[in-house]
């Protein structure tokens, strides 16, 4: 396991309709960072201000910069995401990634091939590394 890398895939898989809020954010929101309450449109997020429809795409999401990794073999441009309600995004951004299954199912890119042999091992280092964003999830579900 391995730390996130800001690849972005989690941002543009439920950016776009995927991702709720609760109201005490939205709360929170309207009355500390209307910028983003502006977003909302009756309790769903992310919606289009003008329109109230549901956006395509999570307008916070940011391009950093296509990073460029040099191998031996070869040359990989990499985009590298970034956000820009960083501290102030929805708990389910926060949260993300939860369960290993979910990671596998997203390509998320903290997975790493040891990861997949020993889900048990893995879901224990990814709860110490979502620590500070997050409760250890429930082994239960
Ligand atoms: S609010 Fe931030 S973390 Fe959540 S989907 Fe948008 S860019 Fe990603
Ligand atoms: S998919 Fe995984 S590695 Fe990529 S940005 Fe989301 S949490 Fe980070």
């Amino acid at each position: 396991m391995q730390n996130c890398n800001q690849c972005g895939k989690c941002c543009i898989k439920y950016g776009n309709g995927g991702l709720s809020a609760a109201p005490e954010e939205i709360d929170w929101w309207e009355n500390h960072r209307p910028e983003i309450a502006k977003y909302v449109s009756r309790g769903k997020i992310w919606m289009d201000p003008t329109s109230g429809k549901q956006l395509t795409a999570c307008p916070f999401l940011t391009i950093e910069s296509p990073q460029s990794h040099t191998s031996t073999a070869e040359k990989i441009t990499k985009t590298k995401y970034s956000c820009s309600i960083y501290y102030d995004r929805p708990d389910d951004c926060k949260y993300y990634p939860v369960k290993i299954d979910e990671m596998v199912r997203d390509g998320c890119e903290m997975i790493e091939l040891s990861d997949l042999t020993d889900t048990r091992s893995a879901q224990i280092t990814l709860d110490r590394i979502m620590s500070d964003s997050r409760p250890a999830s429930d082994p239960t579900t």
